[in-house]
C-alpha cells in the first residue's frame, strides 16, 4: 500500500512537472483564463477530451453493457421542489468559517486539517526526520518552499493529532468549532480569528423562465433525474426487478474553497449508477459470485473512529460475510469499481477502500464506501459507493403521490390479521370541515400497536384522541359514530414494496487527474523526457506516424497509413515536423500515445514498417496488415506489448535525437 507518491519506475513523483506538461500540452486549462479565470472551473483541451471520452466509453462497457443497466440523460436544471423534497435544500452543506476582518472564507474540515498537517511536518522537521514539502510554481519554474515552522509538539500532542485527522469527515458543525477554539486555530495568512462555521449549501441557485418565478438549482448529482424517472423504468423493464439506471452528464457544487487542480471544481463530469434491489432477502446480487474472491484494501469505520488508518485486505465475500460491508449488492459494487479502476490503468497499490462514519454520511445514506485513490494531494475519493436504502423513493412518492414502487404477484397468497381503520366520510367530512385531510391521514398512519389500543379506547369510551399537529391544541377528539376500528383477517395476492438503492457514483474529472498521476515517470536516461503510460485503450491517441524524413517519397504511405488506421477506428496523429524521431517520440510520449509507426526508405522499397512501443521504446517491423493487426489487438486490450515482440520480427535502429 502506498504511503509516499512515486513513479511507476520507482523515482519520487514531481507534481509540478506533470501539471505543468497537462497544462503545456492542454489536457486541461483554466476556463476563461484571459479574462483571470475562476477558481474551480477547467476547460479540457484535445487530449483531456480523447482521455475522459475512451474512460466514460470503457465505464459504459463495464457497467452498462455488462449488466443491461438503463442509462438516462435527464436535465441539469431542477426545479426547487425536488431538491427540497430530497433534502438537498437543507441539508447539502459543508461547513465555512470566516475571517471577520480579512472576509477570507475557509472551509472548517480542511482548516483544521491543513493546521494541524502543518504543525505536525514542523514536528517531524524538529525532530529531525525527512519532511516533503513545497511545489514548483510553474510559471516561475521555481521550488516555492511553504514555510514549516519546526516545532517540536509533545508525544501525546502528536497522537492527538493523528487521530483528530484519522476521523476528519466526522466532525459536524460545532465540533469543528470546538476544536478550533481547542487548538488556537486562526487565518494562517493573517493570524486573525475566525467566527465559528456556519453551514453553506453547495447547490447554484438559478429560477426558471422569464418571470423568475419558478426556483431551481443546476444538479449537484444525476441521481435524482433517475429516481423520478423510477416508474417508467420499471415499466421499460417489464416490471422485472432488480435493474438498475445509469446516467453520465455534469453535476455542478459551489465548493468553498476549490483547490488541487481537476480534483475539487465547481462543475465535473459524473457518471452514476441506481441499482434497485429488494430490501427483503438480503440485498443479493445475482453476480456476486464472479466477484467473490476479488480482494480489497479495506479502512473500516471503527479503525478510523480509533484514530488509526490501516487498511486490511480483504476477499469481498469474507467483507460480506461478517457484516463489514452490509449486503452482497454493495460488495459487488465495491469489487466491480476496483476491476473498473484496475482496467483503465489505476495503480493497484494505490487503491483502498474507505467507509464513511456515522456522522460523515451524506442524509440519505445508510452505508457507505469511497473508493479512494492515492495521489500527491494524499488519499482522493474518486468513487461514493453508497446503501441510499429507500430514502429518495420513499421522500418523492409521498411528496407527489407517485407510485415509486414495486408491485408483485405473491407466489403463495398472503393472510394478514391486522386492525383495520374505517371511516364514516358522510359524518367525518361535515364534523372536520377543512381539517378532515389532516385528521384522517393522522388515523390512517396509525401503527398497529396504536389501533390495538385504540380499539379498546373506541370500545370503553366511545371516543379516541389522536394528536393531529397544526389543528386545534394539537389533539383531536374522533367519536365512535364516524370511526370503527376493528381486527379482521385480509388475503394479499400482491406484494408491494419500495426497493433500496445502491448508488455507485464516479467523479470522472478526479480519476482522470488520478490516473495521470499514476502513469507518469520521466526517462532514466534524461528527466526532462516525460511518459504517460496510459494502457492503449484509455490513451488519447493511440498512433503517431512518423515519416523518417520530409522526402517527397514518404507522403503516399503516410496518407494511406492514416486513412487504413481511420478505418479501422483507430486515433492516430502525423507528426511530419523537421524535428528529430527521438524528439518526435519524445513529445507523444507526454501525450501518452502508445505506439508509434515510422515510415522509412525500407518501407518505399518492401513496404514494411515500424511499430513502436512507447514505455520500453522497443521496435518490430513488419508488413501493413500484420501491424495493423497487431494495433488493433494492443488497443482491444487482446494482447500486450511482449505478445507482439515475440511473434513480429524486432527491429534495432532509428530512435535517434
Ligand atoms: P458524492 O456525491 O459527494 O459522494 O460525490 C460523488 C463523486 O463525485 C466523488 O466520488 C467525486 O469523485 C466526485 N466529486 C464530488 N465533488 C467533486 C468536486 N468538487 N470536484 C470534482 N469531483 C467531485
Amino acid at each position: 500500500m502506498a504511503n509516499e507518491m512515486t513513479t511507476a519506475n520507482g523515482q519520487p513523483f514531481d507534481r509540478a512537472s506533470l501539471e505543468s506538461l497537462m497544462r503545456r500540452r492542454m489536457f486541461y486549462t483554466p476556463a476563461f483564463d484571459i479574462y483571470g479565470g475562476v477558481s474551480g472551473l477547467y476547460d479540457y483541451g484535445p487530449p483531456g477530451c480523447a482521455l475522459t471520452n475512451n474512460i466514460v466509453d470503457i465505464w459504459r462497457k463495464h457497467f452498462v453493457l455488462k449488466e443491461n443497466m438503463l442509462e438516462v440523460d435527464c436535465t441539469m436544471l431542477t426545479p426547487y421542489e425536488v431538491l427540497k423534497t430530497s433534502g438537498h435544500v437543507d441539508k447539502f452543506a459543508d461547513w465555512m468559517c470566516k475571517d471577520p476582518k480579512s472576509g477570507e472564507i475557509f472551509r472548517a474540515d480542511h482548516l483544521v486539517e491543513e493546521v494541524l498537517e502543518a504543525r505536525l511536518k514542523g514536528d517531524k522537521e524538529a525532530r529531525g526526520q525527512k519532511v516533503e514539502e513545497g511545489v514548483e510554481d510553474p510559471k516561475k519554474k521555481k521550488k516555492k518552499l511553504k514555510a514549516i515552522t519546526a516545532v517540536k509538539l509533545e508525544d501525546a500532542v502528536v497522537q492527538e493529532y493523528e487521530e483528530v485527522l484519522a476521523k476528519i469527515d466526522n466532525y459536524n458543525g460545532d465540533e469543528l468549532g470546538e476544536l478550533i477554539k481547542k487548538y488556537n486555530i486562526k487565518n494562517p495568512a493573517t493570524g486573525n480569528d475566525l467566527l465559528p462555521p456556519v453551514a453553506f449549501n453547495l447547490m447554484f441557485q438559478t429560477s426558471i423562465g422569464p418571470s423568475s418565478n419558478l426556483p431551481g438549482y443546476l444538479r449537484p448529482e444525476t441521481a435524482q433525474g433517475q429516481f423520478l424517472n423510477f416508474a417508467k423504468l420499471l415499466d421499460f423493464n417489464q416490471q422485472s426487478m432488480p435493474f438498475a439506471s445509469a446516467s453520465i452528464g455534469k453535476s455542478f457544487r459551489n465548493e468553498i474553497s476549490p483547490r488541487a487542480g481537476l480534483l475539487r471544481v465547481r462543475e465535473f463530469l459524473m457518471a452514476e449508477i441506481e441499482h434497485f434491489v429488494d430490501p427483503e432477502g438480503g440485498k443479493k446480487h445475482p453476480h456476486f459470485d464472479e466477484v467473490k474472491d476479488v480482494e480489497l484494501e479495506l479502512l473500516n469505520r471503527e479503525v478510523q473512529l480509533a484514530g488509526k488508518t490501516h487498511v486490511e485486505t480483504t476477499k469481498i465475500s469474507k467483507a460480506v460475510e461478517t457484516g463489514l460491508v452490509d449486503n452482497e449488492t454493495l460488495g459487488y459494487f465495491l469489487a466491480r469499481i476496483q476491476l473498473f479502476l484496475l482496467k483503465i490503468g489505476v495503480d493497484k497499490t494505490k487503491i483502498r477502500f474507505r467507509q464513511h462514519m456515522a456522522n460523515e454520511m451524506a442524509h440519505y445514506a445508510t452505508d457507505c464506501w469511497d473508493a479512494e485513490l492515492f495521489t500527491s494531494y494524499g488519499w482522493i475519493e474518486c468513487v461514493g459507493c453508497a446503501d441510499r436504502s429507500a430514502y429518495d423513493l420513499t421522500v418523492h412518492m409521498k411528496k407527489t403521490g407517485a407510485p415509486l414502487m414495486v408491485r408483485e404477484p405473491r407466489k403463495e397468497p398472503l393472510t394478514i390479521e391486522e386492525f383495520q381503520v374505517d371511516i364514516n366520510k358522510k359524518k367525518f367530512g361535515p364534523k372536520f370541515g377543512k381539517d378532515g385531510k389532516k385528521v384522517e391521514a393522522e388515523l390512517l398512519a396509525l401503527t398497529q400497536d396504536m389501533r390495538e389500543k385504540l380499539s379498546l379506547d373506541l370500545k370503553n369510551e366511545g371516543k379516541i384522541t389522536v394528536e393531529v399537529p397544526g389543528v386545534g391544541d394539537g389533539k383531536v377528539e374522533v367519536p365512535q359514530e364516524i370511526l370503527t376500528i376493528e381486527k379482521r383477517t385480509r388475503v394479499e395476492n400482491v406484494r408491494e414494496y419500495t426497493p433500496n438503492v445502491i448508488e455507485p457514483s464516479f467523479g470522472i474529472g478526479r480519476i482522470v487527474y488520478a490516473l495521470c498521476e499514476h502513469n507518469y515517470w520521466t526517462r532514466a536516461e534524461d528527466e526532462a523526457r516525460g511518459v504517460l503510460s496510459f494502457p492503449p485503450t484509455v490513451a488519447p491517441t493511440k498512433v503517431l506516424i512518423v515519416p523518417l524524413s520530409s522526402h517527397t517519397d514518404f507522403k503516399p504511405f503516410v496518407r494511406r497509413l492514416n486513412n487504413k488506421l481511420q478505418d479501422i477506428g483507430i486515433s492516430s496523429r502525423v507528426d511530419d515536423s523537421g524535428a528529430s524521431i527521438g524528439k518526435r517520440y519524445a513529445r507523444n510520449d507526454e501525450l501518452g500515445t502508445p505506439l508509434g509507426i515510422t515510415i522509412d526508405f525500407q518501407s518505399v522499397k518492401d513496404d514494411t514498417f515500424t511499430l513502436r512501443d512507447r514505455d520500453t521504446t522497443r521496435q518490430v517491423r513488419a508488413p501493413l496488415d500484420d501491424i495493423c493487426n497487431a494495433i488493433l489487438n494492443l488497443v482491444n486490450g487482446t494482447e500486450q506489448w511482449a505478445d507482439v515482440a515475440k511473434r513480429l520480427p524486432a527491429f534495432e535502429g532509428q530512435e535517434v535525437e
